[in-house]
């Protein structure tokens, strides 16, 4: 049965929501979109990804024929590239109808108009979607009565009922899946939903939550218990670990050279400045080799738990034969047409920022 203080809740979020693109729009594949971006990224770095984004891709059948590239380069600067490539592959395989149930009525050869499935089983089976992700596409754009669980759901609810379970261990996992799904109400799920993550970006904070303007303080335990700093349990810091890392920012007729990263890691396929870690400059191969030109002031980056610091130099490559590595030369002013990390463009700033060139935007 939906908790009593549902309806402030839902009062207030229609009152005081921010207008975002996203909440001005129930196509699925638009808040499908939008849900993937915003996993591990704020709502300001994402607005101007997702309107350029939806711009090149309007639709699911628009992005399952762009190419992984073309998506990637959008992506670039936003992170954790593998989002990108799941929400590409996935719309590949809606496109092929791979996740399409023919009801027993409709003929074999009848065509379809690719879209999202509806439901959280469905929408699972989807590469990149996880049962969060799920709940919000199935409540807000399908209007389905499904819960979601993220880091302000589990901070309102924590508090709001006291409770003591860590979010972090399977068991309260259970529990908070449990409770999100005890507390919807009938109808306007996605709203509710949105309402309370909403609650936990703007009122419930993690430090100093803002009880005096809350629509639902009358029904907080922890509140009336005065114990806000005991929930949620398990908060952990994150442990972060200081890398030290050298950039070769090679130059040739003005241009700038950069590598096509291999392997299988999240940035498999971008394109970036060759980078070395500790005080070594980055290897090249046997028959090429770098000669310093001059230092240029360091650049901060975070990935993950690592805390970087770039020391980029000015180089010239010297070398005989094919340059081994897939690779580019590009004018550093149109890095944002090719895949690649803030990092990279950070980098690239140093340098422009140096030689008096316009910045790159
Ligand atoms: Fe959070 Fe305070 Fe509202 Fe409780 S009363 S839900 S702690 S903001």
């Amino acid at each position: 049965m939906p908790a009593k203080w549902t309806g402030n809740l839902l009062t207030w979020y229609r009152r005081h929501r921010r207008d975002l693109p996203w909440r001005r729009t129930k196509d699925p594949y638009a808040i499908w979109v939008s849900e993937i971006m915003l996993q591990q990224t704020t709502v300001e770095a994402v607005i101007p990804y997702y309107e350029r984004f939806l711009k090149r891709f309007p639709t699911v059948k628009a992005l399952a024929a762009g190419s992984e590239e073309d998506v990637l380069k959008l992506w670039s600067g936003l992170g954790y590239y593998s989002r990108a490539r799941n929400l590409h592959k996935a719309a590949g395989m809606i496109c092929r109808g791979e996740l399409y149930v023919r009801p027993n009525h409709v003929r074999a050869n009848t065509r379809f108009a690719p879209t999202l499935p509806d439901t959280v089983e469905g929408l699972m089976k989807l590469p990149g979607i996880g049962r969060y992700t799920a709940g919000a596409i199935a409540s807000i754009a399908f209007g389905k009565k499904a819960p979601i669980v993220d880091g302000n759901v589990i901070r309102v609810l924590s508090r709001l009922y006291a409770i003591t379970e860590d979010p972090k261990a399977s068991a309260g996992q259970k529990v908070f899946w449990k409770k999100a799904e005890e507390v919807l109400p009938e109808k306007s799920v996605g709203d509710f939903n949105q309402a309370l993550m909403e609650l936990g970006a703007m009122v419930c904070a993690p430090e100093n939550p803002a009880c005096r303007i809350c629509p639902v303080s009358s029904s907080c335990e922890a509140r009336r218990g005065g114990r806000l700093e005991d929930f949620p349990k398990g908060k952990k810091k994150i442990e972060y670990r200081d890398v030290r890392m050298t950039a070769a920012v090679v130059l040739k007729d003005g241009k700038v050279l950069l590598v096509k990263r291999p392997g299988k890691g999240l940035l498999k396929g971008m394109w970036e400045i060759p980078m070395g870690e500790g005080g070594h400059m980055p290897p090249l191969s046997k028959d090429w080799s770098l000669k310093v030109v001059r230092p240029l002031k360091a650049v901060k980056h975070s990935v993950l738990n690592r805390r970087l610091t770039i020391t980029p130099f000015v180089c010239e490559m010297h070398g005989t034969g094919e340059f081994p590595q897939p690779h580019i030369w590009i004018n550093p002013n149109n890095i944002n047409d090719l895949p690649t990390s803030s990092m990279n463009r950070k980098i690239l700033d140093a340098y422009l920022g140096s030689s008096g060139v316009v910045t790159v935007g």
